[in-house]
């Protein structure tokens, strides 16, 4: 995943790589792989690394709030899924 390896080594550079991976995406119209969505903040567009976000599981919900713009992102979680 590239934009997770460079977030590790060069945290400064993954938000251009987010705006990068956004622009292609929205030229191409094609619908960006779930893995790699889910890494990214629907609102915002800011790289969900884990010093960023906040992540709560309940009742079965993954709620993931980005810690930038205060938004959350709610998935269903099955054990397994990932
Ligand atoms: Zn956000």
């Amino acid at each position: 995943m590239l934009a997770g390896t460079v977030h590790a080594a060069h945290p400064e550079r993954s938000d251009r790589y987010v705006q990068i991976a956004r622009k292609i995406c929205t030229r191409t119209r094609v619908r960006m792989p779930r893995p790699l969505k889910r890494l990214f903040c629907r609102h915002c567009g800011s790289f969900l690394s884990p010093a960023g976000t906040r992540v709560r599981l309940r009742e079965g919900v993954l709620t993931t709030t980005c810690l930038l713009c205060g938004e959350q992102m709610r998935r269903p979680y099955r054990s397994g899924n990932d």
